[in-house]
């Protein structure tokens, strides 16, 4: 195979443009893609045209517009390309079609934004991300909004906060005499993942249903020996990965490495980074041909944050920087960021944005799953902080403290082996532990989970960036000595929010009590983490860079709660129904055996010893019993749940998610008593060791 054919293969690009459209129509599309001029509809139907004749030299009969509900997932609706014409028929994909769609939005979260009566909503083409053709169908990425003007989807205020940044970035950029047409963010996610046998899988009803396994008592081995890690892919794994691999280039999607991860049965997936929006619709891609691929592999692929109790959970690491249209990198420190101003305050309004609205970063993350993993000593606490690495770290503290800075320089190193090439050594090391960490020449923001859409903590992190940057602006323009304002400025932003900089070890037991003591906002569940977005200095900031509306907003929260109020009662009522009719059942048949076994053997002998028979039956007995009391708890409970998002998710999370966890105890006891045979359903080694 030939990788650089098969690289972009299915992908409408730059390329296939250039050759396919008349040359003015192509210069007003580039336009509209890499300045964001408004598209000039007269070119549609040429664009159109061109792409509907390629994708059908692809084997495509339909076209659809993908978009991204307020879901995590993606949605299309396909339409073919035929229209009659006489008695046969013709393929066309006219400018109008391309531009805008009108599937029914009535199904899809509005958060009250929309009733349903009123169920008009549309789709727009957005020309800044490709299309692409996949099994036959022409995917033209849009946006989608309702018929009122709200946005119903993640793509819309992604580009709109994009927008905003870019604006202000250019105007920050600008103090310095640095003149650009466009500053775009870039992310490159890393994608966490497990893989299990399609068979296990299909005889765990709490996986399937729920995504994770609500039950399973921890394997006797699982990632203690630290040996999974990096550790070289078997056959079928790695047979896996190259599909992938091979799939994913050919949408154009940069994936570049792959590796085991810590937990068994777990793996990364990273790609190259690229423009934010472009990224967010390759990870969706991604997230869904990771799961395809699978099954043609006799694997599952889960995306779950916490598919597994007692070994890590999945997460999804945004790597988040800002690049000019000229190529400059503006969270490049250079090599003396103590001499380089317009570093040094782009540092100090990310550091005070991610202070100021650590509340609503730590939301946009927030969902049912990642709330297993946040703060659980594998995942960065539900705490944020920043972490800035020696050099940097050293350099801030001397401005906070006022004392002078002695650049700690890179030193040329070499690995101690004498054939081993001499390599400049970094000058910070990795902090696995923090949310934000500075990394070089980006920031690692790595609260997300792992089946998250990247699309919303980048909203977040852009619009707030975004405030910064204009509050920087609007104080420094102007200023008679702008090295010394803009030096004073950067002082004080870096002093008032000194607080969020966190260069130690974020997963130690002094780090919750030390963020108390700062100020520092600690808000465990989803519950707690969503309602930041009801503030109204949080609602402003999204009104002032034009993201949301304050409706928007408010919308969106609550479908966030919404969301996470309905997935925990899925899982609960499948625990209940699993204890129900699968483990308590069973249990019972396993009980009933040991006592035949007890009165088998007094039939026989009142001599032969029957103590340990005893023993197991009472301990099934009680547990059973336990197991019973503590599912009627959780059914009872969940019925009391009230309606309104709010009060439900505190509820959830307080009462529910405890219950869940007292069923869980009792099934995972028995589970470690019970006969292997006896036992309804594969096991945690079963699971993590399923692919040989
Ligand atoms: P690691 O974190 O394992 O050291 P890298 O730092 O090389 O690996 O990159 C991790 C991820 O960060 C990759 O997906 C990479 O594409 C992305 N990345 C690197 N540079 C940037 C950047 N300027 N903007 C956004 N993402 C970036
Ligand atoms: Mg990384």
């Amino acid at each position: 195979m030939n990788v650089t054919e098969l690289f972009a293969s299915n992908v409408f690009n730059d390329e296939v443009m250039k050759n396919s459209l008349p040359k003015e129509v192509y210069k007003s599309l580039r336009k509209t893609i890499d300045e964001g001029e408004p598209l000039d509809t007269s070119i549609a139907s040429a664009v159109a045209n061109a792409m509907k004749d390629w994708a059908v030299k692809k084997g495509a009969t339909h076209y659809t517009h993908w978009f991204q509900p307020l879901t995590n997932l993606t949605a299309e609706k396909h339409d073919s390309f035929i229209e009659p014409s006489g008695d046969r028929v013709i393929l066309q994909l006219t400018g109008k079609s391309l531009i805008v769609g009108e599937p029914d939005a009535s199904s899809f979260p509005s958060g009250g934004t929309r009733a349903t009566s009123a169920a008009r909503g549309y789709t727009a083409w957005d020309p800044t991300s490709p299309a692409f053709v996949k099994e036959g169908t022409l995917y033209i990425p849009t946006v989608f909004v309702s018929y009122t003007g709200e946005t119903l989807d993640k793509k819309a205020p992604l580009l709109k906060s994009m927008t905003a940044l870019d604006l202000q970035a250019k105007r920050l950029l600008k103090l310095f005499g640095v003149e650009c047409r466009k500053v775009a963010t870039t992310v490159g996610p890393e994608q966490e993942y497990f893989l299990v046998d399609r068979e296990v899988y299909d005889r765990r009803k709490d996986l399937i249903l729920t995504g994770r396994t609500l039950f399973g008592a921890h394997a006797v081995r699982g990632q203690e020996l630290e040996d999974h890690y990096f550790g070289s892919l078997k056959t079928r794994i790695s047979e896996y990965m190259r599909d992938l691999d091979e799939t994913l280039w050919s949408y154009g999607i940069f994936a570049k490495t792959k590796h085991n991860e810590v937990a068994p049965a777990q793996h990364e997936l990273a790609p190259v980074f690229t423009t934010t929006n472009v990224a967010v619709d390759d990870n969706q891609l991604t997230m869904e041909l990771m799961k395809k691929v699978a099954k043609k592999h006799g694997l599952v692929c889960l995306l779950h944050e916490k598919p597994f109790e007692g070994v890590n959970g999945s997460g999804k690491h945004n790597n988040w920087s800002l690049s000019t249209d000229t190529g400059l990198n503006l969270l490049d420190p250079g090599e003396n960021p103590e001499n380089n101003p317009r570093f040094m305050l782009i540092l100090a309004c990310v550091i005070a944005a991610v202070d100021t609205y650590q509340g609503i970063l730590r939301a946009s993350v927030a969902s049912a799953g990642n709330d297993h993993r946040l703060g659980a000593d594998e995942a960065p606490p539900a705490i944020l902080s920043v972490y800035l690495g020696d050099q940097l770290g050293a350099l801030v503290d001397s401005i906070v403290m006022g004392r002078q800075y002695v650049p700690k320089k890179a030193i040329p190193g070499s690995i101690g082996v004498p054939e081993s090439p001499i390599f400049p050594i970094d000058t910070t090391d990795r902090n696995r532990t923090s949310p934000f960490a500075f990394t070089g020449n980006k920031f690692e923001f790595r609260m997300l989970g792992s089946q998250a859409s990247v699309a919303d903590p980048n909203i977040v992190l852009n619009t707030i960036a975004a405030q910064a940057f204009s509050e920087a602006v609007d104080a420094l323009e102007g200023a008679k000595d702008f090295g010394k304002a803009c030096k004073q400025y950067t002082e004080k932003l870096l002093k008032d929010h000194y607080r969020i900089i966190f260069n130690y070890n974020g997963y130690g037991p002094d780090w919750e009590p030390e963020a108390e003591r700062r100020g520092l906002l600690n808000n465990k569940t989803t519950a707690d983490a969503v309602p930041e977005f009801f503030k109204q200095e949080n609602i402003d900031v999204f009104v002032k860079q034009g993201v949301y509306t304050e409706k928007e907003v408010v919308a969106r929260a609550k479908i966030q709660l919404e969301n996470y109020v309905k997935t925990i009662r899925i899982e609960a009522k499948t625990m209940a129904e699993i204890v129900k009719k699968d483990i308590y059942p069973a249990v019972v048949g396993y009980t009933e055996k040991v006592c035949s076994a007890i009165s088998a053997k007094r039939a026989v002998s009142e001599k032969l010893h029957c103590n340990a028979d005893m023993v197991l039956a009472e301990r099934l007995s009680r547990l059973s019993d336990q197991l019973m009391s503590a599912t009627e708890k959780l059914e009872n409970d969940l019925a009391k749940v009230p309606d309104p998002e709010i009060e439900a998710s505190k509820e959830m999370a307080h009462t529910i998610v405890p219950d869940m966890e007292e069923v869980r105890a009792y099934a995972d006891e028995l589970e470690t008593i019970t006969a292997s045979s006896a036992w309804p359903f594969p096991t945690y080694v079963d699971l993590l060791y399923s692919v040989r």
